[in-house]
């Protein structure tokens, strides 16, 4: 499906460090180590409500990786899904009675406008399941003619699944023991309870059609995918057996990406799938889990629908670290659009102190696994200077649009 549409990147002088960030696989702050073009798969929405400041703070944080990679010369492909076909779609539009596929279509349209508002840079493939079915069913049947899936013993719905034993790093990409495992697994859409399955840590490849669920037919029979073996027959179709970025919130990490790469590893043998796996910390209302049901949830489409500026948004959710749990406040939106007004007027003076230390302190931070606060300290600290002494002696008349050119390119805030 198409992506929203693409968003100019200021060329900025000079030459960034080597990129760093945290590794969930390993526990450690390692350098990322792409080729020419690096490779990043981030999990996209299930289609069934509108994006809120969790989905943003993830996708912000893969957009900075991906401007960092620009900033650094590289090409860069990058890959997201719709899981516009599973359970939570088809729950939520039983509920409210809509069809689902009006649903799904309605709600990425508005994830679109709200990635376009924060100008987050568009992935190059903009997958749905839907459109992917095909491809997932082949990669399912070549798990099941290998011998790393197999059918539940249920003569009504014989579903596929995958033998997780079959993959000889399970377990990698989490790290957690198999009692934390089960505990989560049901919570996060998982099925340890399943008759028929030979494990209870088995995940679903191919759910048979059922009465009244929408079903597509290959040579498995009739049916639907599962959501791991979705992102897995995406990714490797598009970026090859091993890429660079794994990509997501905190909550994916198990089972999804542990799944995801247990069903790409199975098929590939390639290990590991990706070489960082990333997760972004979840963000709270006033100290609370943002959820569903606690009915908390701050949209970015309700903010924007305030006249909320969306750069003021982006500062906002930059001024804590992508990795760390935090909390949405008043008070954070009122310093992100403080932060806002006092770059804009200092990127709108005359002239400016010289800012190639500010940009190289801004590069330095963001490379050392986006810390993005240190970034902003550095940007605030010239803004600081230019809105206090005005036009200082030997300053630069384009000092000011270097500044600009590098919160957009380097941080995606326009400040013209
Ligand atoms: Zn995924």
């Amino acid at each position: 499906m198409r992506a929203w549409p693409p968003i100019d990147v200021p060329r900025v002088p000079g030459t960034p460090p080597p990129l760093r960030l945290h590794d969930t696989a390993s526990g450690d702050v390692r350098p990322v180590t792409p080729g020419s073009t690096a490779k990043m798969y981030v999990c996209g929405i299930t289609p069934y409500d509108a994006t809120h400041l969790g989905h943003a703070a993830t996708y912000l944080a893969f957009d900075l990786i991906h401007r960092l990679w620009l900033d650094a010369g590289l090409g860069v492909h990058y890959v997201q899904n719709v899981t516009d076909i599973d359970d939570p779609l088809l729950e939520r539009a039983d509920r409210d009675s809509v069809d689902w596929v009006v649903l799904g279509m309605r709600e990425t349209a508005l994830f679109r406008e709200d990635m376009q508002s924060l100008r987050i840079l568009p992935p190059h493939d903009y997958i749905g399941a839907v459109e992917a079915v095909d491809e997932i069913s082949e990669l399912v049947g070549k798990l099941l003619a290998s011998g790393a899936a197999y059918r539940a013993d249920d003569d009504r719905y014989p579903d596929v699944y995958h033998d997780h034993t079959a993959t000889r790093d399970f377990g990698y990409v989490s790290r957690y023991s198999e009692a934390e495992m089960l505990r989560v697994f049901p919570e996060r859409g998982g099925d340890p309870d399943r008759p028929g399955k030979r494990h209870p840590l088995d995940a679903l490849l191919w759910r048979t059609a059922r009465e009244g669920e929408p079903a597509w037919s290959s040579d498995l029979g009739d049916g639907r995918p599962g959501w791991h073996v979705e992102c897995a027959a995406i990714a490797l179709n598009r970026l090859g057996d091993q890429y660079d970025v794994q990509g997501g919130g905190s909550d994916l990490a198990f089972p999804h990406h542990e799944f995801g790469s247990a069903h790409a590893e199975a098929l590939t043998g390639a290990h590991p799938l990706a070489r960082h796996y990333c997760h972004a910390g979840m963000i709270g209302l006033d100290g609370a889990k943002m959820s569903k049901s606690k009915g908390n949830l701050v949209f970015v489409s309700r903010l924007r629908g305030d006249r909320v500026d969306p750069m003021a948004v982006r500062l906002a959710l930059l001024s804590g670290h992508w990795r760390a749990d935090r909390s949405w406040t008043a008070e954070l939106l009122t310093g992100g659009q403080a932060r806002l007004h006092r770059w804009r007027e200092a990127a709108g003076a005359p002239s400016g102190p010289d800012p190639e230390d500010t940009i190289a302190r801004v590069r330095a931070h963001l490379a050392d696994d986006l810390d993005t606060a240190g970034a902003l300290a550095a940007i605030d600290a010239w803004a600081d200077e230019v809105l206090v002494r005005r036009d200082g002696q030997g300053w630069a008349a384009d000092g000011p649009s270097r500044i600009a050119d590098a919160a957009d390119a380097l941080l995606g805030v326009t400040l013209r």
